[in-house]
């Protein structure tokens, strides 16, 4: 029987210890750059399943698993990100958070235990496929400039021919598969915007430039960037999230601090955005007789999945659930640093839902009773093992 066929069963009798695997790093959870304790565990599992390369600290914390195939062909990378968030764990369950303020809240560990129940299946059977099988274990994908880049930079997809990665998500119900072609994730660019008034007597407002007044003139303007630049065919988010100014009722405030974050696809838009951005703000103040600064910084680039191998992705999901469980994925405003793998080979990044009423899997990502449905990291595993021997397959030399 190929290997593709075994799968299922191989990665059922892994089932109990991926959740094991998951319920460990849950309850000691890392922050972003922080990672220690978890990329140790990762480096010793792929240790003792005789990987063929395994590199720890790659771009500072990341490790990189080589399994290495009988015969030589393609190359493909799989990636699981494995930090955690500076959040309270507020679940009541046996496996809940043991480190205070810090939790697993987006599903780090159920993507890092997964890929190591994928490891471990495929370790025992690296004499059934061509090429090699590269396992990307990130840290820091929660937290600017983000792990991934710092591993690109350190030479983890060299020689990669195609990358893969999942996230597990909440608000889709569990069992589900979802993926599409093109963009999937936003661009993310952050901003602060400091406006320079002249502070006074609050009953005396003639002697003064008032700063809250013309942050929240430029508040109000930001929003025609989405409504009159941006074409209505087109995205784009503009979120002011912050607004601070003042100390007394009967002051008026010398300065105000305003920061936010806007979300796009395109490049142009996003060149756009960031344009239209600093002139509202330095244009408005400067109408109101006041000065803003403008910091403008540029994260994660947008997800823009690629049309074969999403295919390939997508047909793997197919054989293994069928068309009712396999959908198409509509684009996130959200952001993720898959996509600087994206932009050096070619991949795709998909959804598998892991939401259940049942098992309290009904909160979303990065609340403090945000849980999953643990039967979905079979489901990703399964994808990713499938996803991955049919490109091997594909692309035999
Ligand atoms: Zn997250
Ligand atoms: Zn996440």
């Amino acid at each position: 029987m190929k290997l593709v066929d075994q799968l299922p069963e191989l990665l059922r009798q892994m089932e109990p210890q991926i959740v094991s695997w998951r319920r460990h790093l849950h309850q000691y959870p890392e922050l972003s750059f922080q990672e220690e304790k978890t990329p140790a565990m990762i480096a010793d599992i792929l240790r003792e399943l005789a990987f063929d390369e395994v590199r720890t600290g790659v771009g500072g914390r990341g490790v990189v698993g080589v399994l290495r195939g009988s015969r030589p062909g393609a190359v493909v990378a799989l990636r699981a990100d494995f930090d955690a968030l500076p959040i309270q764990d507020q679940k009541e369950v046996e496996y809940k958070s043991k480190v205070p303020g810090v939790m697993h809240a987006c599903g780090h560990d159920a993507h890092t235990s997964q890929l190591l129940g994928l490891a471990s299946v495929l370790a025992k059977h690296r004499e059934q496929f061509a090429g090699e099988i590269r396992f990307l274990f990130q840290h820091a994908e929660e937290e600017n400039p983000g792990g991934a880049i710092q591993m690109v930079e350190d030479g983890a997809i060299e020689g990669v021919d195609a990358v893969f990665g999942v996230h597990l998500w909440s608000m889709f119900p569990v069992g589900n598969v979802y993926i599409s072609a093109g963009p999937i994730m936003a661009n993310v660019d952050d901003f602060v915007i400091t406006i320079k008034g002249r502070g006074g007597h609050g009953a005396l407002p003639e002697q003064t430039v008032d700063s809250i007044v013309v942050g929240s003139q430029i508040v109000s303007s930001l929003q025609t960037i989405a409504s009159r630049n941006v074409s209505p065919l087109d995205h784009v988010v503009v979120t002011v999230g912050t607004f601070h100014a003042g100390d007394n009722n009967n002051v008026i405030a010398d300065s105000c601090r305003l920061s936010g974050t806007v979300r796009t696809f395109l490049p142009e838009t996003r060149d756009l955005a960031e344009q239209r951005l600093i002139e509202v703000a330095k244009g408005t103040a400067a109408l109101m007789g006041a000065v803003a600064e403008v910091e403008y910084d540029r994260g994660y680039p947008a997800v823009i999945n690629c049309d074969k191998e999403s295919e390939i992705a997508r047909q793997a999901a197919l054989e293994a659930f069928g068309e009712e469980r396999v959908l198409p994925m509509k684009p996130v405003m959200g952001g993720e640093d898959f996509s600087y793998y994206l932009g050096k080979v070619p991949g795709a990044y998909l959804f598998i839902g892991a939401g259940n009423p049942d098992h309290n899997a009904t909160y979303p990502h990065h609340h403090p009773r945000f849980d999953i449905d643990e039967s979905a990291m079979l489901v990703a595993s399964e994808v990713l093992g499938r996803t991955a021997l049919r490109y091997l397959e594909q692309h035999q030399s």
